[in-house]
């Protein structure tokens, strides 16, 4: 079998479409949707992240801003800018690039943004909500993949999924997220035992791993969704966690690297800093 591809790129372009009256509708109430970015030092990786984002907004006529601080920028002074990008009416969103420096505790940064304004989700309180299914600013990457699964039209009610990773960015929000749609999670880790045979029972696969080509074509069960979260750079080339060749003849369907879940994952920014200016407005 040769799955079908999850056209990642085509699918972030209809969502900020989409977008684009919500943006208009609030424009003419006033408030024109702002979205900051903070980026320290300067991580190249980031930099792209950043500009992208930056110009993701700019284009739905979003106020996007990035304000770039210097390496040597001390915690105390980050977390005076996000205090102050809290008290600021104009700003709806609050983005902190990770990673920052190691001189820096990025807890501490994360936790001092604003719950309404963290378009990330990363901060305790909105992790809390999605844990026990209260709304929140939901994870941009592993929101955009639950968006990624449905435009399959498989029904993921009582499906079992597997998500390999236990990060708080992708890995835990995604099986909380997995748990919502009802599919039967499990979560595998770098300590788990007999890996491929737990991957082999993944209805849905999620790999977020961060290793070039990590899931080989045989840890794949036949006819499962296999999404790839994984960006790993080798050699200039962006290199998912799923060896793309080997698992596209095993899978139905398949995300690929690039044009798969990345696409997204600025996308659902997009959707969670134009959600912040409604509920603003909505004040
Ligand atoms: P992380 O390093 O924080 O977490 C990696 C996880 O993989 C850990 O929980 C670890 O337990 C698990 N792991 C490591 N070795 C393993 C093994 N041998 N077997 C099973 N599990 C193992 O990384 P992260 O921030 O969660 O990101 C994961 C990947 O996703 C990276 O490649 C990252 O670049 C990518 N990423 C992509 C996007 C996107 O928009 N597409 C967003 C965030 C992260």
């Amino acid at each position: 079998m040769t799955a079908q591809l999850i056209d990642g790129k085509a699918i972030a372009l209809e969502t900020r479409k989409a977008l684009r009256p919500r943006v208009e509708a609030l424009i003419e109430k006033g408030i024109t949707p702002g979205l900051t970015v903070i980026m320290v030092g300067d991580n190249p990786a980031s930099a792209v992240y950043v500009r992208n984002k930056e110009k993701a907004s700019q284009k739905l006529g979003m106020n996007g801003t990035v304000l770039h601080l210097p390496e040597e920028t001390v915690e105390e002074e980050l977390i005076a800018l996000v205090k102050k990008l809290n008290a600021d009416d104009t700003v709806h969103g609050i983005l902190v690039q990770l990673p920052l420096p190691k001189h820096i505790e990025e807890k501490k940064v994360l936790n001092a943004i604003d719950p309404q304004k963290d378009v990330d989700g990363f901060h305790p309180v909105n992790a809390g909500k999605l844990l026990i299914g209260e709304k929140a600013y939901v994870p941009c990457t592993p929101k955009g993949v639950i968006r990624l699964l449905k435009t399959t039209g498989v029904e993921l009610s009582g499906k079992n999924a597997v998500v390999i990773g236990r990060s708080n960015i992708v890995g835990k929000p995604m099986a909380l997220l997995l748990l919502q749609e009802n599919c039967t999670v499990t979560i595998a880790h770098s300590r788990t035992q007999n890996l491929s045979e737990i991957t082999k029972q993944a209805d849905i696969l999620v790999a977020a791993v961060g290793k070039p080509n990590f899931v080989s074509g045989d840890m794949v069960k036949p006819g499962a969704i296999v999404i790839d979260v994984g960006i790993n750079r080798v050699e200039d080339k962006l290199i998912g966690d799923v060896n793309f060749d080997e698992a596209k003849e095993v899978a139905s369907f398949i995300t690929p690297v690039p044009g798969g879940v990345g696409a997204m994952t600025i996308a659902m920014l997009m959707e969670n800093a134009v959600e912040a200016a409604e509920n603003y407005a909505a004040k």
